[in-house]
């Protein structure tokens, strides 16, 4: 595969033909954010925080999930990409009924911390069923508080990553659903173990390391 032209914010790069406009922003020190995204692995557009302008196009696209070709103008952080992004945060908002004041880990919350840099209050919306779940405290190597979930399935797709582990899913519909171990079963020990590797990638803080007293 060549190089194509592309422009990012102004920017004139040439950049290898295939990659994602993400990763083509990244590799020039073009920061976009995203939930949902892991390195390495097929982006699966779900959160749509990555949403930019393409000129010529009617729709904003997801940067995550589109390649590059010759001679596409970005616009990563446009009025237009800026609006849709902090609707977008304050739906998930919405359904990111935990209690983050007393959580430890909160200021690792990049959902927070998106709320934050785009000016985001409190969300607007009423919902008809409050996603409310009690925190779990049964595995000792993750905490699960799925109040905080926004669903963005990071774990579910690192979990299956790991060989002989994929235990995650989501399980239930619309608005019900939840990720779910086993048939929504405890995480239970004999399962899940110290890997880490779901806690790690959690964009909020629905999954963490319990604090050791
Ligand atoms: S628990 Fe965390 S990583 Fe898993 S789906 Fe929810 S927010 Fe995403």
């Amino acid at each position: 595969m060549g190089n194509v032209n592309v422009n990012i914010d102004g920017k004139k790069l040439r950049v290898r033909e295939g990659v994602t406009i993400l990763e083509a922003a990244e590799a020039n020190g073009i920061k976009i954010p995203t939930l949902c995204h892991i390195k390495d692995q097929v982006p699966t557009g779900i959160c749509r925080v990555c949403v930019v302008e393409l000129e010529r196009s009617r729709t904003l696209v997801g940067s995550c999930h589109t390649p590059v070709s010759e001679g596409m103008v970005i616009h990563t952080h446009s009025p237009k990409v800026t609006a849709v992004r902090r609707v977008i945060v304050e739906l998930m908002l919405t359904a990111h009924t935990g209690d983050c004041v007393n959580d430890t880990n909160a200021e690792n919350c990049v959902l927070h911390n998106l709320a934050s840099d785009y000016e985001v209050g409190a969300p607007r919306f009423n919902v008809k069923v409050p996603r409310f779940y009690p925190a779990e405290d049964s595995n000792p190597y993750v905490r699960r508080n799925l109040s905080k979930c926004i669903l963005c399935r990071k774990c579910v797709r690192v979990c299956a990553s790991i060989p002989g582990k994929n235990i995650l899913s989501v399980g239930y519909r619309g608005f019900r659903s939840k990720i779910v171990a086993g048939f929504d079963e405890a995480l239970l020990s004999e399962k899940c173990r110290d890997c880490g590797k779901c806690i790690e990638h959690c964009p909020t803080g629905a999954l963490s390391a319990p604090v050791k007293v």
